[in-house]
């Protein structure tokens, strides 16, 4: 997440130390751990450069299957709610997700790499953090920075040193992990199992990685002893019993853990931030722990651009930057709520919990519309910032709720944005509406005559924001022969709107195209920068609130 956090900050011109308290990047240690990436944070790491290969090498799927003991109960199939080249899902260990963020930025020369050098202590000094570092021989250094950004993991120094807490739970119970070197009749697809009779009372969950590699979970008693199974031979068993008594096989990554569901109580303190899962903890179910660190990344790494070049400054940079607690705070508790409730099915704590579980089994296995209870995990999707001070909306006010059913990816303000393929005339690197963004805003308009419009409010919000990166787009001039929705299509869908669309995607504001108020762009844009509206009031003729 941190290195992520770098090359999407170096994208943007800022130059970032990045810091790692071990004295090389070692594989076999950083393990396995996280296979699934989803979609959109597949298309954040196109961004910099690192989903190219990754898509390479990894191992696509678009299908989850659920089973109850022998028999099949639930299907799911995720679906594209735009038009994207990226698959829903693809299997990757982290080890090689965390080798191409580390060769990317090697050669990013923005970004400083700096092994061996453990974070010790921190203390802030007017607008300089003081950095106190310790390399493996117990030399001691310093550093100073102008921000800091604690991706130091679950364990994280620089939240204990900041002095947040990190409350939460911590469950008893254990899962095996082992990736398996073998040549298996299984497709491509995510394979749930529920009390299957290799793993009775209990789960198995079974997933295909490149290079016929099995990542193959099981949820073992609380006083699972791994060495007592490698010794009598009962973890040769336990594999046979999935792979078959002849199959040769190899174990590549073996793992016990326990898992926990925290949240960080802050996840600002001044110049200091936490992201990844120094921020947020959950059971893996899901998939939301690395996926929603980088989403951690993206949201941060453009208001910090924006308050480094100067863009925006005093209260408005206090507001934008406090917007990362408020936007990334927000998805991490709804990310706990989601996997504590999968928790709370796979590993019932009560005895009322555990009928509950076996009714809801039984109930599917007969009726194939009850398998909606039953719940495997629900999978990791971006969080809409509908709720969030920078959203321009209907009831956009801090603190506001979202509004209900704003969709995850869509045309809502606070949604990010759908995909689609598109050509721009003079941009040949633009090959899908995702390559719009990135760096700087984006003000879409429906057609010509309203993007001069827009045209002419963005002169207006570059003097009130001097620098501001904003580009306007036309999208009947935005081309996409022979496929099935172009541009125009999305932009036109229902009424056509002019979209403000934030450097992450996500948009900012969803103005009606045929009656918007002249200074609806500007104050839009003002308020995704944390701009307080009555700025804008004052300092825009002809514009009102
Ligand atoms: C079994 C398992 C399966 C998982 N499956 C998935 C999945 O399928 N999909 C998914 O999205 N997530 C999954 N996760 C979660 C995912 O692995 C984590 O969310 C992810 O590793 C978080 O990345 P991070 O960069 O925040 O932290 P980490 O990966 O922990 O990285 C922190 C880094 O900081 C360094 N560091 C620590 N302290 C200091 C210090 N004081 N100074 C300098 N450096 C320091 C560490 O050496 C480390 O390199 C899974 C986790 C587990 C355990």
């Amino acid at each position: 997440v941190g290195v992520t956090a770098a090359l999407l900050l170096a994208k943007q011109g800022v130059a970032v130390t990045v810091l790692e308290a071990a004295p090389f990047f070692d594989p076999a240690k950083s393990g396995s751990k996280a296979i699934c990436q989803q979609r959109d944070v597949l298309d954040i790491l196109d961004r910099i450069g690192v989903a190219g290969p990754m898509l390479a090498e990894a191992v696509t799927w678009t299908r989850g299957r659920t089973f109850y003991r022998a028999r099949e109960i639930a299907t799911t199939e995720f679906e594209d709610p735009g038009e994207s080249p990226t698959p829903p899902w693809v299997n990757i260990s982290q080890c090689s997700t965390e080798r191409y963020l580390l060769e990317r930025a090697a050669k990013e020369p923005l970004v400083s790499l700096r092994y061996g050098e453990r974070v010790v202590g921190i203390r802030t000094e007017g607008e300089q953090v003081l950095l106190e570092l310790e390399r493996p021989s117990g030399a001691r250094s310093s550093l100073t920075a102008r921000w800091v950004l604690g991706a130091d993991g679950s364990h994280s120094s620089v939240r204990r040193l900041v002095g947040v807490g990190f409350p939460g739970e911590s469950y008893d119970d254990q899962f095996l992990i082992v990736d398996i070197r073998a040549d298996l009749p299984f497709p491509n697809e995510r394979h749930f199992h529920f009390d299957p009779p290799w793993n009775p009372g209990r789960q198995v969950l079974i997933h295909q990685c490149p290079d016929r590699v099995w990542r193959i979970d099981w949820q073992v008693p609380s006083d699972y002893d791994l060495e007592a199974e490698r010794r009598t031979g009962a973890l040769d068993e336990r594999i046979r019993r999935v792979v078959g008594r002849t199959t040769p096989y190899e174990v590549v990554w073996l793992s016990v853990y326990r898992f926990h569901e925290r949240v960080a109580e802050r996840f600002r303190e001044g110049r200091v931030f936490l992201l990844g899962d120094a921020a947020h903890i959950v059971a893996p179910f899901g998939a939301r722990g690395l996926n929603s660190g980088i989403q951690d990344a993206e949201n941060l790494a453009w208001k910090l651009a924006l308050v480094e070049h100067g863009v925006v400054h005093e209260d408005a940079a206090e507001r934008l930057l406090d917007s990362y607690d408020a936007e990334r705070r927000a998805a991490a508790l709804e990310n706990v709520a989601i996997t504590s409730e999968t928790m709370r099915f796979l590993v019932p704590r009560s005895e009322a919990d555990w009928r509950r579980r076996v009714e809801i089994l039984e109930a599917a296995a007969r009726d194939p519309a009850a398998a909606s209870a039953v719940n495997s995990g629900r999978f990791a999707e971006p969080y809409p910032y509908a709720a969030s001070p920078l959203t321009t909306t209907s009831a956009a006010a801090p603190g506001a709720e979202a509004p209900e059913g704003t969709p995850r990816v869509g045309l809502e303000p606070g949604s990010l944005f759908p995909d689609a393929p598109c050509r721009v005339e003079g941009r040949p690197e633009v090959r899908r509406v995702r390559d719009l963004f990135g760096v700087g805003f984006v003000a879409l308009a429906p057609d010509a005559a309203t993007r001069a419009a827009v045209e002419g409010e963005l002169e207006d919000a570059v003097r009130l924001l001097p620098g501001l990166p904003v580009r306007s787009y036309d999208a009947e001039a935005i081309t996409a022969p022979a496929r099935k929705r172009t541009l125009a299509d999305l932009v036109r869908d229902g009424r056509p709107r002019v979209f403000v669309i934030r450097p992450d995607g996500h948009v900012a504001a969803a103005l009606d195209a045929a009656s918007f108020p002249r200074g609806s762009v500007v104050r839009a844009l003002a308020r995704a920068c944390g701009l307080d509206a009555s700025v804008v009031d004052r300092t825009t003729p002809g514009t009102t609130s």
